[in-house]
């Protein structure tokens, strides 16, 4: 059990003084060379945010699933993950991303030290941590797992890709498998013995993945024959585990064209013995794997399928509906991969810039030099970050307490309001985290001047490493459209209008800057109504505007969780649960997102109601 691989990492855990100054809500110990990227785990915030904004324990506590987890077991969670994370993820990034991965004899080999961290991460049991206990996981909820999720993404990015990976697979085949298949491959899966992959796309399919033509030839014992060629497949082939386990999208003999043709099929590396054990290869391979931007040590391949043996998961044609639970659960994850990452570089940028001397405080000075601290237009890029982080990081929290909602709530209409919300708000969460998340490390390299362009300070790494967040597990503007089109526009905005009702009642004008936070949900309204309308009239209008709409109504929800935190912060330094200097933070960086980011809402409002005409009358 996981309290067993927790002791491995156990030691004491006090809560630590903040090291950088009012502008940092993080806590820990930190080392911190020159030229070299340091990460604290963000553990104090993540504690806020689960002990007094959502008060998850009071939650656990009153579902039969999530019993199991009180307030302190969370706490130690929470300190051994960041711990793993800052202590082994974290000094392998910048070595991982200058050794990248090679292919060799048909083998990918990791970056060196990638093996040795990914066993202490399975061996710790985190593997399994949100997995299904009636086959060996831990049944956590997902509120938990998200913190730790966002931790191991800002550690080592590539690294991580490898379990978060596997962890998608595994809920899908929680979801999906019959018992056999449950029974057989779970427990390896969540042991961290095997890994997982999603394999859909083709050289010719990409975001279309009703193009997919892979094949499944049914052999009569209940297998199936996989024959075809996938591209762009995240950990296809590695060194970490003993078996990678395949989920594949393919088209057996007399499917349909399109979507409802595609079923998906569990494709092994090694075969299975009766006994369970390792068998004979399975006919898929690696066939190369790709050289790009960022993100070098996680194995990017070609997996040719060569009549490999395959067995169906779910029904015949429902694959792309049973897919999407391991792609909805991965797009919230690609989210945090952004967050995470935005967050250690934001950690870096205040920590040269309070060390750095250039120019003088211009409300006076006596040095020489001052810190870039006292400049303005530093503060504007520091703050940025964090106020977007620190947003994200409880936006994170909120769509996994939706998550926990819809799988642990005691009502039909809990559960269903939880699934519905999750829904509207994953697009939201991968998008909108990976868009912030680039701009933010983008302005941290900023901060550093010319030695962030370089690549020993690595916070050029955290740009190329963030770039892909935007682009795979569908691309952002496909996310915008999700949300506008399938989402708002052809249910006529109905789970938007419920959301919107909901967080009214939680956002009272009464409250902190209660006429900016109700402005901002009349903004959403408005909006909301405006892309129904115009979708009704023009085919073109949820895509034209679809980008504004993501946009606008992430920003609204940040501003309605910067309105909780901060009288939830204040209640915390109260009962003395954080520091006095904590809730203040909460306090200025509040006010900063209210006065110079949310208003851009008005600007995406406007461009949202200029509609399509603007893009669709020029010839391209
Ligand atoms: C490093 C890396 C790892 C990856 N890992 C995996 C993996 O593990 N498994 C896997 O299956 N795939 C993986 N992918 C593939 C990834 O998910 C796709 O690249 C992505 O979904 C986009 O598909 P595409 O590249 O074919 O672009 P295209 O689909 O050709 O899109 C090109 C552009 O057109 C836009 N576009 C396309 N269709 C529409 C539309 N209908 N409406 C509006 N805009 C549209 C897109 O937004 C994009 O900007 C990975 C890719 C990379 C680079």
């Amino acid at each position: 059990m996981f309290w067993v691989g927790l002791g491995k990492f156990l030691r004491s855990s006090s809560p630590s003084t903040d090291t950088f100054g009012t502008m940092s809500a993080h806590a820990g110990t930190r080392t911190w060379g020159i030229g070299m990227l340091s990460y604290t785990a963000p553990e104090a915030d993540l504690g806020f945010l689960l002990f007094d904004l959502f008060q998850a324990p009071e939650r656990w506590a009153s579902s039969e699933g999530t019993a199991h987890l009180d307030a302190d077991l969370a706490q130690a969670i929470l300190s051994e993950g960041g711990r793993l994370a800052s202590e082994v993820f974290s000094p392998l990034m910048q070595s991982g991303d200058e050794e990248g991965c090679h292919l060799e004899g048909g083998q990918v080999r990791t970056p060196a030290g990638f093996k040795a961290a990914y066993e202490a991460y399975a061996q710790g049991g985190w593997m399994g941590l949100a997995g299904d206990p009636a086959f060996g996981g831990q049944g956590m909820p997902k509120q938990l797992c998200v913190a730790l999720e966002e931790m191991f993404f800002a550690a080592n990015a590539s690294l991580y890709l490898y379990p978060a990976l596997s962890a998608g697979a595994c809920v899908l085949l929680a979801a999906h498998g019959s018992e056999a298949q449950k029974a057989q491959w779970l427990p390896p899966l969540y042991e961290g013995r095997f890994s997982g992959t999603m394999c859909l796309t083709e050289p010719h399919a990409g975001s279309d993945l009703s193009l997919l033509r892979t094949r499944a030839e049914p052999q009569g014992d209940g297998s199936f024959s996989v024959s075809g060629s996938k591209i762009f497949i995240t950990g296809g082939e590695h060194d970490l585990t003993e078996n990678i386990v395949h989920f594949v999208l393919a088209r057996t003999p007399d499917a349909p064209p399109g979507n409802r043709g595609l079923s998906l099929f569990l494709v092994p590396k090694f075969l299975l013995t009766a006994g369970g054990t390792l068998g004979d290869r399975n006919a898929v391979a690696v066939g190369s794997i790709e050289h790009k931007m960022g993100i070098k040590g996680s194995a990017t391949c070609v997996m040719n399928f060569d009549e490999a043996r395959g067995w169906l998961v779910g029904e015949e044609g429902r694959g792309l509906a049973a897919m999407f639970t391991m792609m909805n659960y991965e797009r919230l994850s690609i989210g945090l991969q952004g967050l995470g990452t935005a967050d250690l570089a934001f950690q870096n940028a205040l920590a040269y810039a309070k060390e750095r001397r250039q120019g003088r405080d211009p409300q006076g000075s006596r040095e020489e030099a001052d810190s870039l601290l006292v400049h303005p237009d530093v503060r504007r890029m520091l703050l940025t970050q964090k106020a977007f982080n620190e947003g994200g990081r409880a936006f994170a929290s909120y769509v996994a307490m939706m998550l926990d909602q819809a799988r642990y709530g005691t009502t039909t209409e809990a559960r269903a309001e939880g699934e519905a919300f999750a829904a509207f708000l994953t697009p939201i969460a991968k998008a909108f985290f990976s868009d912030r998340g680039l701009e933010c490390c983008v302005l941290a390299q900023q901060v550093l001047g010319g030695h962030g362009y370089l690549a020993e300070w690595g916070l050029e790494q955290c740009v190329r490493d963030t770039r892909i967040a935007q682009i795979y597990e569908g691309t952002n503007g496909i996310q915008a459209m999700d949300l506008a089109d399938r989402k708002t526009a052809r249910e006529q905005g109905r789970t938007a209008m419920a959301l919107l009702a909901s967080l009214r009642a939680a956002c009272p004008p009464e409250g902190p800057w209660g006429q900016e936070v109700s402005g901002a949900l009349d903004t959403f309204q408005r909006a909301t109504e405006a892309l129904v309308a115009g979708a009704a009239e023009d085919p073109t209008f949820a895509g034209a505007v679809a980008a504004d709409y993501l946009e606008l109504t992430g920003l609204v929800l940040y501003a309605c969780l910067w309105q909780r935190m901060v009288p939830a912060a204040l209640r915390a330094a109260q009962a003395g649960r954080v520091p006095t200097r904590f809730a203040e933070d909460k306090r200025t960086t509040g006010a900063f997102f209210m006065a110079k980011l949310l208003p851009k809402i008005t600007l995406l409002e406007q461009t949202l109601k200029a509609g399509s005409a603007p893009l669709m009358a020029a010839a391209l």
